[in-house]
């Protein structure tokens, strides 16, 4: 390596450090000013090269002071956790490795890794032995993948090979869904060519849970998607009940856990997923509540089968030999080494660490909860996970009262609606949370309340 290119590393490094180091100092979301400096990126391609050290001082410049503190510990607007210290050296390295984790014969370490880190997952999420993974972007395409799996499933069982032949022709398939459904699950029933408004939506209950007795009667090639950690209320679609139902007529049970899955490594929470374990197959994210960089989203299958016939393809240059090969277990062929921060998280923390980082976001959820409700505000949904969402009256103090939050700048939390009503939803998901930093954003929002 050249002098030069060291250099440049290391003032990379250097200017990371910078920027984690003072990420709990500033802004949660950038200022004007900051959003405005990006303006100076927009400059004509230019013509020829630029010394790559200005290169990387433009992006810093720039950048840094307008980004979203995602990785700091006062940002509870989406679920979206921030990268652990460990993950982002792993990611580090694994950025200078380079390594292309579709084929075993490109990277055998990438492939080696994610075998392993697969196998922790399925144990720690107390999914069946066995069962197959992919590791994808995020839990859109997690799901998409999952859904994949599952039309292969219900059609093959049917007599049609969909992946030979389309759906042109082939028996209908009857998926059923909840009405909380995230949008990403119609978004990949939509790429699967099985629509994102052909579903039937079941009924569910207060905190958005479905309901089992209105379920409709299942008959034919079925899919049933239910969910484990709704978005806004953090609920729990009640899996036993379900699974049991849509077992019994055939049907293949799909369970979008894009944050719900982690709570299984919490012993306090495990018992909301109860009866998950029983479903087919399950989306997550590890960019979600492992707190690894995205994109990290894994979809799992329980029978290797139905995922590998999904997604995997042939060709002679594509060699194939005893090993596992990840691209048979993926809609993508060339991409990242996914499994080095999983696996890096969970070598790092173990069973008691990930169960801890779960736990203490639950507890800080019920922290904003108590002090939320002790100031007169109403809570809306049961705080049984890491979300809390929160009226302060009517619907126009709610969405002044969350402007102001977002203009201050401590802490950042977002709006939604729920059963009609604006709400603020505040969702812990980062590590770099501390009580001090739960009791600061607590301020800050009984500060923006009373001045709406
Ligand atoms: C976040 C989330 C998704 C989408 O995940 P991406 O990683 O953004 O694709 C899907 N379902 C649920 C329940 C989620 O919380």
């Amino acid at each position: 390596m050249d002098s030069k290119t060291q250099s440049l590393l290391e003032d990379a490094s250097r200017r990371s450090l910078h920027y984690l180091k003072t990420i709990g100092e500033r802004r949660v979301f950038p200022s004007p000013e900051g959003l405005a400096n990006l303006a100076k990126w927009d400059a004509p391609l230019p013509a020829n090269p630029t010394d790559p050290s200005d290169v990387l001082a433009l992006l810093d410049e720039v950048g840094s002071p307008a980004t979203v503190a995602t990785a700091g510990p006062r940002y509870f607007g989406f679920v979206t956790g921030g990268a652990l210290p460990v993950t982002v050296a792993a990611n580090w390295l694994a950025c200078a490795w380079d390594q292309c984790a579709g084929l075993e014969a490109l990277s055998p370490a990438a492939s080696a890794i994610e075998a392993v880190a697969l196998k922790w997952l399925v144990e720690l999420f107390g999914l069946p032995p066995g069962t197959a993974g992919g590791f994808v972007t995020g839990a859109t395409t997690a799901n998409f993948t999952a859904l994949a799996a599952a039309r292969h499933s219900v059609l093959a069982q049917a007599g049609w090979d969909v992946e030979a032949k389309g759906l042109f022709g082939a028996p209908p398939i009857t998926v059923i869904v909840g009405e909380e459904v995230h949008v990403s699950a119609l978004k990949a029933l939509g790429m699967l060519g099985l629509g994102r408004e052909r579903v039937i939506q079941v009924k569910a209950d207060a905190q958005g849970r479905m309901r089992p007795d209105a379920l409709p009667r299942i008959a034919g090639p079925t899919i049933v998607c239910i969910q484990a950690g709704n978005v806004n209320s953090g609920a729990f679609d009640p899996a036993t009940e379900i699974c049991r139902a849509a077992h019994a007529a055939g049907a293949w049970v799909h369970v979008d856990a894009a944050f719900g899955l982690w709570a299984a490594a919490a012993p306090a929470r495990a018992h909301l997923l109860r009866g998950v374990a029983d479903a087919d197959s399950w989306a997550t994210d590890a960019h979600k509540w492992l707190n690894v960089p995205y994109d990290s989203g894994i979809a799992f299958v329980r029978n290797p089968e139905h995922l590998r016939a999904a997604m995997s393809v042939n060709a002679a240059y594509l060699v194939r030999g005893e090993k596992r090969e990840p691209n048979q277990f993926t809609p993508e062929m060339s991409r990242r080494a996914r499994g080095v921060e999983i696996w890096a998280a969970l070598r790092s923390l173990g069973r008691s660490g990930v169960a801890d980082l779960v736990e203490r976001m639950c507890q800080y959820a019920t922290r904003f909860a108590e002090g939320l409700r002790a100031a007169g505000y109403e809570i809306l949904n049961e705080v049984n996970l890491n979300q809390v969402l929160v009226s302060f009256g009517s619907e126009d103090k709610t969405r002044h009262t969350i402007d102001a939050l977002q203009r201050e700048g401590i802490c950042w939390c977002g709006g939604t609606v729920w059963h009609g009503r604006a709400a603020m939803r505040i969702g812990v998901s980062s590590w770099a949370t501390t009580p001090a930093d739960v009791e600061q954003s607590l301020d800050a929002i009984l500060r923006a309340a009373g001045a709406s």
